[in-house]
């Protein structure tokens, strides 16, 4: 089994391997698989097929920074952003009772801190200022 193991990992050495496009583009075969279960068309095997093909391709490329452009372009069309503003309010919310948020008044980076019944007095990790909470 390890040997096996080694084989693989020698075989895959130099080629781009598993992406967030590969991983969307099987669970769209899979999708197609099963909807052709039920209409069995030959267009759609046809479908199959050619995105086997390419996500294969895809996966044992040795053109590297091409598949990773294209996942790049993907990710910007389809991935899901970052970290949006709505999700960082929510964060905030949600640990209102545990977290302290405020905002530093000198370089206006957002700081976090555990609430305690205890005053404190936390340091800008960017700026240095401090303040009393
Ligand atoms: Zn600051």
């Amino acid at each position: 089994m390890n040997n096996f193991r080694n084989m693989l990992t020698s075989f895959m050495q130099g080629r781009y391997g598993v992406d967030d496009l590969y991983r969307f583009t099987t669970g769209f075969i899979f999708v197609l698989i099963v909807v052709n279960m039920f209409v069995n068309s030959g267009l759609l095997s046809t479908l199959v097929w050619v995105a086997l093909a390419w996500s294969l391709y895809r996966v044992l490329s040795k053109d590297i920074n091409k598949r990773r452009m294209e996942n790049r372009k993907f990710m910007e069309k389809f991935g899901r952003p970052a970290k949006t503003k709505f999700s960082l309010l929510k964060k905030r919310f949600d640990e209102r009772k545990t977290h302290k948020h405020i905002k530093c008044k000198k370089c206006g980076t957002n700081l976090r801190f555990p609430k305690k019944n205890v005053t404190m007095i936390v340091r800008c990790p960017k700026c240095g200022s401090r303040y009393k909470i």
